[in-house]
């Protein structure tokens, strides 16, 4: 198939190389016009599919490291942009057709010896104001239905708000929010300030950035639709991982030499990162983990064990995974304390007032999650936090499913404690974060002894290191940390504004499908949700569902999610749970219908 004819007008001709950046552009529109062609791109264009969007210029962005030179790092001219000196930095990977291709790396910058993802605002507002060239349109697979049925959820403003009608970068504000109010994430301030913040991004060469979503299952098409489960790695963290074991691999802090210097930057600048994704006052709030329960298990184990006595009181919401519960039921049975919880509507919305008169003199931890796993619930955690306060509580916010889809500032929250998993973020497994307030972490003993965290030993007395180092004992997972760094580079790239508004389209477009198929009940339907579509069709077990589309390829989670009370609170003990991220669309989720509503007409 001769299709593309690339002009080449960056210079490469000099190379005798192809024009990467005339290659990508015309395949973006190329595949834009195809509708479901989105995975033909990576077969058809190996060398062209991964990483940033495909406007912005190659030559800037290709990463390409000089192996020859002595400390193994890429070669870096004045520019700051590293230079094509020798192999790639990662592995080629098979392609289609057995044919593999080293693929082009979209970095600008250098952090500690590695380049980092250019996240400037300027880039970003170059993209969003056109001023590159060939600005991309918002190339949804299946945008014409998503603005149809936009058109019909809203109709005085559909012409101007389905994101398809936001391409080229205009500005144009959203008409529909995923929540309104105080704790409203699609904050139109900012957004409005900066115009940069409405650029749309190309979903064609976001799909190709991760490689696991070219994969097929007996024949199809994988679609993903168990990102609430754990969501797919970008190319940049699985080569940032790679290339830390290749370059930079050492134990940290501890030794002296080279190695430990590389690996100790890129593990504290890991931690940066995630302080300033957090909005955390500073990158000593912020403790790696292994995860969301091992960062609750922490609290648990350190204020929970300093703080809460006889007779306290620790209140978790109804919608709460088993993460958020369990640790504080082995505490409140070792220590004599009381669990309450705050109930939720029909809708699976928690009920405010009634967590008001659970508040009280004796209630000493409010600990809730901030979207819920099984129903997709946006819970008010603004307003939890600051009547917790009120009487004196502290809060921990559990934001494992909130992370991936809207913007969360832990000091505007007010949040006493944050926690949150890397996987569900695009990172790593076997990585994640607690986020605690400096002079609170300060108070708290230690919960693991070991190497690491000790300023000073003696047989007789231990001294401990300040946080976060006092939380950290022993050898942390060094690597996996490198990696979610590199996920947030990629996320904050694409930006959380963007991600919330096309993930939001994504839900109304599944949702209002689903609620057309005879036999469907939604379970959680509340106004403020992110994500997640779980549901229940009338005679069919939920695992009957799961296995018919995963006979299609399709991924979705059908059980308990690690939520079994809230899925007993509607009198459930299982869902089907589609749950979506940035990387799907209207495409796949009319693939998941018609295998739904397939089900429902041959009904049993
Ligand atoms: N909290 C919520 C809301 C979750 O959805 C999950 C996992 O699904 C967890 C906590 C636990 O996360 P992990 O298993 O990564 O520790």
């Amino acid at each position: 198939m001769t299709i593309l004819t690339p002009t080449n007008n960056t210079g490469a001709a000099n190379s005798g190389l192809p024009d990467e950046a005339a290659l990508n552009r015309m395949a973006s529109e190329f595949f834009a016009l195809v509708p479901g062609a989105a995975q033909a791109a990576t077969q058809f264009l190996p060398s062209f599919s991964q990483g940033n969007t495909p406007e912005a210029p190659p030559s800037a962005r290709t990463l390409v490291h000089d192996s020859s030179s002595a400390q193994s790092k890429p070669s870096v001219p004045a520019s700051g942009v590293p230079q094509n000196a020798g192999s790639s930095i990662a592995p080629s990977r098979p392609q289609a057709g057995g044919a593999s291709s080293s693929t082009p790396y979209y970095f600008v910058g250098q952090e500690h010896g590695y380049p980092i993802a250019d996240n400037s605002l300027d880039s970003l507002a170059a993209q969003g104001t056109g001023k590159q060239s060939g600005a991309s349109a918002f190339n949804v697979p299946g945008q014409e239905q998503l603005q149809r049925i936009l058109g019909e959820l809203y109709p005085a403003t559909s012409a101007t708000s389905a994101p398809a009608q936001q391409a080229g970068g205009s500005a144009t504000q959203p008409a529909y929010y995923f929540q309104q109010g105080e704790q409203d994430y699609w904050d139109q301030a900012p957004r409005a300030a900066n115009p940069s913040l409405a650029a749309p991004f190309d979903i064609n060469a976001v799909r190709r950035d991760f490689p696991i979503l070219a994969e097929r299952v007996d024949g199809k098409q994988l679609v993903w639709f168990d990102n609430a489960a754990t969501t797919h790695k970008p190319k940049s963290v699985i080569d940032r991982i790679s290339y830390f074991y290749e370059h930079e691999n050492s134990n940290i802090h501890r030794a002296a030499h080279e190695l430990a210097a590389r690996a100790s930057d890129a593990y504290e600048s890991a931690r940066k990162k995630l302080a300033k994704f957090l909005g955390a006052a500073s990158e000593q709030e912020i403790i790696f983990v292994r995860g969301a329960t091992e960062g609750i298990n922490l609290v648990a184990q350190t204020f929970g064990k300093k703080f809460i006595g006889a007779g306290d009181e620790i209140i978790v919401s109804h919608l709460e995974h088993h993460a958020n519960i369990v640790p504080w039921q082995q505490l409140a049975v070792e220590k004599g304390a009381v669990i309450r919880v705050i109930p939720v509507d029909d809708s699976g919305q928690v009920l405010l007032d009634e967590y008001r008169k659970l508040l009280n003199s004796k209630t000493r931890l409010v600990a809730v999650t901030q979207v819920s796993n099984a129903l997709g619930t946006i819970a008010p955690v603004h307003e939890i936090t600051a009547l917790a306060h009120a009487v004196g509580a502290r809060v921990l916010i559990d934001g494992a499913q909130a992370v991936s889809h809207l913007r969360v500032n832990v000091q505007a929250l007010d949040a006493d404690f944050y926690v949150f998993s890397g996987h569900k973020v695009f990172g790593p497994t076997g990585i994640g974060v607690v986020y605690g307030k400096k002079a609170l972490l300060e108070q708290l003993p230690p919960w693991q002894g070991g190497g690491n965290m000790i300023a000073d030993v003696t047989f007789e007395h231990t001294r401990y290191q300040p946080a976060p180092a006092r939380f950290e004992a022993g050898t942390g997972n060094i690597a996996d940390a490198v990696g979610l760094g590199a996920a947030i580079d990629y996320v904050e790239r694409i930006g959380l504004e963007n991600i919330a508004l096309y993930e939001h389209a994504l839900l109304e477009y599944a949702t209002h499908g689903l609620k057309s198929i005879p036999g469907v009940r939604l379970i959680g339907t509340a106004h403020e949700k992110a994500s997640v579509a779980s549901f229940v069709l009338a005679r069919y077990e939920t695992a009957e569902v799961g296995k018919a589309l995963n006979d299609e390829g399709i991924a979705v989670r059908s059980g308990h999610h690690c939520a079994q009370p809230i899925l007993r609170r509607f009198g459930v003990e299982a869902t089907v749970r589609p749950s979506f991220a940035f990387y799907n669309t209207c495409e796949e989720i009319d693939r998941f219908l018609a295998v739904v509503r397939r089900l429902a007409n041959n009904r049993k």
